[in-house]
């Protein structure tokens, strides 16, 4: 008796390791949200979505969309239009505080997913998903301050304001670098703006907007007012910017495909917003504090594996400091950890994946082949668990000339290129000298050197003994030449994007 009652035991044991088994094994579909339902694609297709500190780890299936999917989004969205503009804004906004209480519950799940879908560590991912949160709450705000413009007639009885409306249907593009920052700094305030939205996420990273869009459905969100569509920027990014029922595209991602989108919609007369490329320059001054700008150097330059728009890719010294600062920089450098950014105390992750590693070795190889200096790293990091992602040295390169593809050209890798500044002229020329101008840094305690560099630097986010990184959501983002183009994103200027103003002027007496 006991001994059948043992194998009943073990033989149930067995059972429920093989069906735990199986359910870590599932990978999880996710599907489009479209018109207030997630379903699948037309295609009949999914692509996988794939962790990139360990690429045996598929961290869900996607919707590989096509032209149908993104018709019908479209369709849903401009069916929702009329009711969502005419809902008053701060009842739109308590749609945006509800989802931001729903992914509040969720934050450790947030973080750690998105660490499996893009790499960077677990502390900067849940800070990101906190910042998503932040900006729902901030937009949902701004339901109640969608301010006008109100001035004196010069007609008597006669007043003259103005009034907001919101553009339509808009398409929402966004990158895998900030996958839930971004689609929410686009996502708020054209909500609130009473504009309906599709959404395209990136490829390599679509599990972090998707719980966005899911905390709007779990919120209630009128259906088709948000709609999400996943897929290849080739199809569903293309189709999406064709339709003809969009009004406004707002779009970050690489110089290359922001250009050539302007392009295809320049003749369309839609209003485009392009957030792109960077080659962020920080300067730093003799009077410098070496430790601290060291340690600025590093955490603009080497945190989230140098994948941000606003990452460090060139140091400016002057020649004075410039020994003792690089021997600080390559020690601090050689002292970080890397690995997956699940495991706690690993300060940088992978590369999002195989193309990009590419990409930073490819750099790696031309700085080289055009004559700087390797002076730490360089290399893939091979052996044990870096076997199973796509891990590269944080690098720092000397000897740069500023006419170099190294001190020219956005790697998005953990590259820095250091470069000889004579005196602080010489670093401005250096610092202006590219055709990128998103974020700039200086390191100097010399109040005038400061207050010049903040009036002669060509870059629209500028900071002052800080990294290049590192913005918040309530002030204006967005770069100058080639970087950007169109209005600035977050902050109260957001709104502006997102809505057209009306101008009346009203005879109150016959
Ligand atoms: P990307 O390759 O340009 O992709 C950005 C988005 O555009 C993705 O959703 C992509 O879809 C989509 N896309 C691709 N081809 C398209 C097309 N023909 N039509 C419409 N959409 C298309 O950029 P990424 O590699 O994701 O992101 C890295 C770049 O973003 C870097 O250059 C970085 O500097 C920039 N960035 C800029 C900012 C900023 O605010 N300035 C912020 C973050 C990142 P797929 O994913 O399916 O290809």
């Amino acid at each position: 008796m006991i001994r059948i009652n043992l194998c009943i035991s073990v033989a149930k044991l067995l059972c429920f390791i093989t069906n735990h088994c199986e359910k870590e094994n599932e990978v999880k579909a996710f599907g489009n949200y479209i018109n207030g339902e997630f379903v699948d694609s037309k295609s009949g297709r999914t692509f996988p979505n794939i962790n990139p500190a360990n690429i045996d780890e598929v961290v869900g299936n996607f919707q590989a969309s096509n032209e149908a999917d993104v018709e019908d989004a479209c369709a849903a969205a401009v069916s929702a239009q009329e009711e969502w503009a005419a809902t008053p804004a701060t009842k739109r906004g308590e749609y945006l505080f509800k989802a931001a209480d729903l992914l509040t519950e969720k934050l450790t799940q947030l973080g750690e997913e998105m660490t499996r879908e893009e790499g960077k560590t677990l502390p900067e991912a849940i800070g990101e998903v906190t910042r998503a949160i932040n900006i729902f709450r901030y937009f949902g705000g701004e339901g109640a301050r969608q301010f006008s413009y109100n001035v004196p007639s010069e007609r008597p009885q006669v007043l003259c304001y103005t009034i907001r409306k919101p553009l339509g249907t808009v398409a929402l593009i966004t990158p895998w670098n900030f996958p839930s920052a971004i689609p929410a700094w686009k996502i708020a305030p054209a909500l609130i703006a009473g504009n309906t939205v599709v959404l395209k996420p990136a490829s390599l990273a679509p599990l972090s907007s998707f719980r966005l869009v899911e905390a709007l459905h779990e919120a209630k969100i009128p259906k088709g007012v948000i709609n999400y569509v996943t897929g290849s920027g080739g199809s569903v990014g293309d189709a999406l910017t064709s339709h003809p029922a969009i009004r406004g595209i707002s779009f970050t991602g690489s110089t290359s495909v922001g250009d050539a989108l302007y392009r295809k919609v320049s003749d369309r007369k839609l209003r485009v917003q392009l957030e792109m490329g960077g080659k962020n320059p920080t300067i730093v001054l003799r009077d410098s504090d070496l430790n601290y700008a060291a340690d600025i150097l590093v955490n603009g330059a080497f945190f989230s594996t140098g994948q941000k728009c606003t990452a460090c890719s060139r140091a400016i010294i002057e020649r004075s400091i410039y020994e003792p600062l690089v021997q600080l920089l390559i020690e601090k450098t050689r002292a970080l950890k890397i690995g997956n950014g699940l495991n706690p105390g690993i300060q940088i992750g992978p590369a999002v994946d195989s193309h990009q590693l590419e990409t930073d070795l490819d750099y790696i190889k031309i700085a080289k082949e055009e004559g700087a200096e390797l002076l730490c790293g360089g290399n893939r990091l091979s052996g044990g668990d870096y076997d199973k992602g796509y891990f590269i040295e944080p690098t720092i390169f000397t000897g740069v000339n500023p006419n170099m593809r190294i001190a020219q050209e956005e790697v998005f890798g953990p590259v820095l290129a250091l470069m000889v500044a004579e005196d602080f002229e010489n670093a401005m020329e250096i610092a202006n000298g590219v055709r990128f101008g998103l974020s700039a840094s200086i390191v100097s305690r010399d109040l005038t050197r400061v207050y010049q560099f903040i009036d002669k630097i060509e870059a629209g986010l500028i900071t002052v003994n800080l990294p290049t990184a590192g913005v918040e959501y309530q002030l204006p983002f967005g770069g100058t030449k080639e970087s950007s183009y169109g209005m600035r994103e977050q902050g109260p200027q957001a709104i502006d994007f997102y809505s057209e103003t009306r101008t009346v002027y009203l005879r109150y007496a016959q």
